[in-house]
């Protein structure tokens, strides 16, 4: 590592902040050894915080029916090969009954923008589940919304958002999505979340088509300025049935180094090791949290819907990735010296 990547690292732990120039210089400057440095700075500011704590969420997939066309994503809607399920609000309560009795505190429903599945009716559920599991965060990720939406949901119980930017670089925004989605709404939506009081997550995939340190450096600076509750990042996998079906995936390593990173740009952010980081690598999870990640998403879905809810090729969601396998993922924290622990996990102060 060159003396300048070194400064870059230290004035970023002392001030949480860069330029984008400068973010781009420390993307660029990789190497291994800047990359041992970040991991152990971000270890240890996520240890100040949230101590040895491994929070999870059950993850309920609740439907992969997509009107958007996104390049990167498997349950676009132009995917034909793709078989389209939506789970009915009984079976969402279903996988939540399951998941309180597995220790699950916080419950992420997550799918496609299905117009069927209307505002009202994500309301209810929100209800039906805050009604029966009152000590539960909610987490919704559905995607974009108008603003009156966004506040009903909140108005229903609904505790967190996750709606990731995908990149902070507009043209790049616009190489990766259909015209009839927008940057500028992107941003709409994630300042209106913010602004109503959700927990807000962001957060973008690593190795996207036509990504650069440039690109990655305003990703940071967005997170920097934004201040998320919430960021997740995973390395970007192709799937076969869409226009990126032969791009090559994202690089771990790289991953890795981001999530050090923004442990640094900002030590209360909750980052998970997502599951994308898990498909590429065996010990991907146990990899993240070594850079700095606090938080996983165990799949609660039904077994059927996990098969359907194809993002990418080979998405896992067995073993670790499972929340029936809780037990697996307890001992493989406990092996790097943390602890699953199974309260709410809401966002430290800071
Ligand atoms: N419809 C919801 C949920 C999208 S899926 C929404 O718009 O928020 C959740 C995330 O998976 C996406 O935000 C995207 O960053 C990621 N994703 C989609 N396709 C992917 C791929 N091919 N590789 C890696 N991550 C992908």
């Amino acid at each position: 590592m060159t003396e300048r990547i070194r400064q870059l690292i230290d004035r970023l732990e002392q001030s949480r902040s860069l330029t984008v120039p400068e973010y781009a210089e420390l993307v660029a400057g990789y190497s291994e050894e800047a990359a041992a440095c970040l991991a152990d700075k971000a270890r240890r500011a996520c240890s100040r915080v949230y101590g040895d704590a491994v929070f999870i969420r059950g993850l309920i997939e609740i439907g992969n029916v997509c009107r958007n066309d996104c390049l990167y994503c498997g349950i676009r809607h132009s995917n034909r090969n793709c078989a389209r399920y939506r789970l009915s609000a009984d079976q969402i309560l279903s996988c939540c009954r399951e998941g309180y009795a597995l220790g699950f505190r916080t419950f992420v429903l997550q799918g496609g923008e299905d117009p069927s599945f209307s505002v009202e009716a994500v309301c209810a559920l929100v209800r039906a589940i805050k009604a029966e599991f009152a000590d539960c965060a909610v987490t919704l990720s559905l995607g974009e919304y108008p603003t009156a939406a966004y506040q009903a949901m909140f108005d229903a119980g609904a505790d967190r958002y996750l709606l990731r930017h995908e990149t902070a670089d507009r043209a790049h925004y616009q190489s990766l999505h259909p015209p009839a989605l927008s940057f500028d709404n992107r941003m709409r939506c994630l300042r209106d979340l913010k602004a109503i009081g959700f927990q807000t997550g962001c957060g973008f995939m690593v190795g996207s088509p036509g990504q650069t340190a440039q690109t990655l450096a305003k990703d940071l600076k967005f997170v920097e300025t934004f201040r998320p509750a919430m960021c997740g990042i995973g390395p970007f996998i192709p799937h076969k049935d869409t226009p990126f079906g032969d791009q090559p995936a994202g690089s771990v390593p790289l991953t890795l180094y981001l999530l050090s990173i923004l442990r640094l740009i900002q030590p209360n952010l909750l980052l998970p090791a997502t599951t994308a980081l898990g498909t590429l690598r065996s010990d991907g999870r146990e990899q993240g949290m070594l850079a700095g990640a606090n938080v996983v998403m165990p799949n609660l879905s039904p077994p059927d819907a996990r098969e359907k809810y194809t993002l990418y090729n080979g998405k896992l969601h067995s073993g670790a990735e499972s929340a029936q396998h809780l037990e697996e993922l307890r001992q493989r924290m406990a092996a790097i010296g943390r602890r699953v622990v199974t309260d709410r996990g809401d966002a430290a102060p800071g």
